[in-house]
């Protein structure tokens, strides 16, 4: 049988494990993914990727290939509430297109709808097919152990299993990465179990091509309609902004599915013709893993939570999860890394998790807790007050909180014995109430530092000491991170508007371009910070 050895293995090849094996990659370490599938996404799921992932894919350099996979740029990413797509709108959250927006202040990145089945292709490309590149396809995890110095992991060729011999290999890392997604078999083989945090709620996902209706709709045309009638209030989304969509159903109230033509027919008033491409159904559960990490196996993405796609924070979780713990493994794995690193994944993400599945739900229950009164498509004026006064609970509820939410995607902190506070303007925990700080634990600031270039481009390899007080004194932590390998570079910065962003003289960022310490003076004994930082304490 043949044996394999790699430094990594991580088991599934859906977004996350594409997302880490980028990292792993972009650290240096040999990692392979494997993946069941032939790598074809044929029910695309995700539609757009977070700023903050979209950040980590600059890093890369997939993150032109991403905006330029195919949405078109004029497309309007407008959200609106209408009783149908056609018939009469509630609400509307104007959003400019990708062609009209200019960045915003706090990213050299702005989300981008980008669906999976286009997203999927553009990591394909970059990690390469395996064995010149990372990624195993029609490769099946069916069988490990571990022991202290690593993961042995049996695996079923599926391209070649319908020959007689060869079909089976063996893998030998020296750790695991689950990314097998929300049945995570390698979760449950561990043992692990994940705590159910609301409702378990069935629905059914309609994708259907309607290629007039972009055309049809005209100025009235959006990127989500919130369908507000009273058999449907689900979303409906465009997918490729060129007349695929997406219906979410929720099964009736005797529990039977919907018929999927007469639902869209339900939805859509307009006379189009429509043909149906995929009716799935899908369970949404809310669950995080009771533990991330078990000896050399760690859960990333959704084999360690599950949240509601209401705000789209799902894979972008386990984006950032893949971001946390790649640094942390590429630390160990070269050496530098201390004791506790590793320790620190389960620490500093388990609780962005939980977070972001009630930011999650929250964003769901706005809409399933809203009563719809028969008359609320009705021409009559008790039908336009129905509707104005509808409106107005909108605005009021904060419904655009689930398509802007920048606070979610950037505003978390890892409070973990790896990050150094200085217990100075504590930022809020309020998603909502978030602005750019470099308080430890933050992602740190971005901001140009000429065209084109942003502060965050600094980061990813290694630490980063900027000193806004220039070069003075700083060789102590130079030499600090050269006793203990850890690699380190350090950046005098003379620009006001970025010290001022930075709030401090000194500021150490980790390779996850989030803050480990900060301060005004430099410290006494630098070596304490450097082992404080990389999980020796
Ligand atoms: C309707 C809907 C819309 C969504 N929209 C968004 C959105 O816009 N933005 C967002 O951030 N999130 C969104 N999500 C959530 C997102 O789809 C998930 O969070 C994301 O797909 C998780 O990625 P993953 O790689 O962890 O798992 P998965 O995507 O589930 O991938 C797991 C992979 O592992 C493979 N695998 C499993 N077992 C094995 C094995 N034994 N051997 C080899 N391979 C194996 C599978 O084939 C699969 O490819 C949405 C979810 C739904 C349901």
């Amino acid at each position: 049988m043949n044996t394999i050895k790699t430094e990594v293995l991580i088991v599934g090849g859906g977004p996350v494990g594409m997302a880490i094996a980028s990292e792993l990659r972009y650290q240096g370490i040999d990692c392979f993914v494997l993946e069941q599938t032939d790598g074809v996404v044929t029910d695309p799921k995700v539609s757009t990727v977070g700023p903050r992932s979209m950040e980590f894919c600059r890093r890369w350099g997939i993150s032109e290939a991403i905006r330029n996979a195919g949405w078109p740029k004029d497309h309007t990413l407008d959200v609106a509430w209408v009783t149908s797509v056609g018939g009469k709108e509630i609400f509307r959250i104007k959003f400019p297109s990708y062609a009209e927006r200019s960045l915003p202040e706090y990213s050299p990145e702005t989300e981008q709808v980008c669906p999976q089945d286009w997203f999927a292709p553009k990591f394909i490309n970059y990690l390469g097919k395996y064995p010149q590149g990372n990624l195993k396809l029609l490769s099946r995890l069916e069988n490990f152990t571990q022991n202290e110095t690593g993961v042995v992991a049996q695996i079923t060729n599926l391209e070649s299993e319908s020959s007689k011999s060869g079909n089976t290999e063996t893998i030998e890392a020296q750790y695991m990465i689950a990314c097998d997604g929300a049945r995570s078999q390698i979760r449950k083989q561990c043992g692990i179990g994940a705590q159910t945090f609301h409702e378990t709620q069935v629905f059914q996902s309609v994708v259907f091509e309607a290629p007039e209706l972009p055309d049809l709709l005209g100025t009235n045309n959006a990127m989500v309609f919130f369908l507000v009638n009273p058999i449907i209030q689900e979303p409906l989304r465009a997918v490729d902004g060129k007349g695929k969509y997406r219906l979410i159903l929720k099964p009736r109230e005797d529990g039977k599915i919907y018929d999927a033509e007469e639902a869209i027919a339900a939805a859509i008033s307009i006379d189009t013709p429509f043909k149906i491409i995929s009716n799935m159904p899908w369970r949404l559960t809310h669950r995080v893993a009771e533990t991330f990490r078990d000896g050399r196996i760690f859960f990333v993405g959704d084999s360690a939570h599950t949240l509601s796609p209401s705000g789209g924070f799902g894979m972008n979780t386990g984006i950032a999860d893949a971001v946390d713990l790649g640094w942390k493994l590429a630390a160990i794995i070269k050496g530098w890394g201390g004791s506790k690193l590793l320790d620190t994944y389960e620490t500093e993400r388990r609780p962005i998790a939980v977070r972001n599945l009630e930011q999650a739900n929250a964003n769901l229950q706005r809409t399933q807790k809203r009563s719809i009164p028969p008359a609320i498509a009705s021409d009559s004026p008790q039908g336009r007050e129905i509707r104005q006064k509808m409106a107005e609970g909108m605005e009021r509820s904060g419904v655009k909180r689930e398509f802007d939410a920048p606070g979610v995607h950037f505003g978390f902190r890892y409070q973990s014995p790896i990050v150094i506070e200085d217990n100075i303007n504590v930022p809020s925990e309020d998603p909502f109430q978030w602005s750019q700080t470099s308080y430890p634990g933050c992602r740190a600031p971005h901001g140009w530092l000429e065209p084109g270039k942003s502060t965050l481009d600094l980061f990813g390899h290694g630490f980063v000491l900027l000193s806004f007080k220039g070069k003075e004194g700083l060789e102590t932590f130079v030499t600090a991170s050269q006793q203990r390998g850890v690699p380190l570079k350090l950046h005098a910065i003379d620009n006001p508007d970025i010290a001022e962003l930075y709030e401090k003289a000194y500021v150490l960022v980790r390779p996850d371009g989030h803050v480990a310490w900060r301060s005004d003076i430099l410290p006494n004994n630098p070596l304490a910070i450097i082992d404080r930082v990389r999980g020796e304490f």
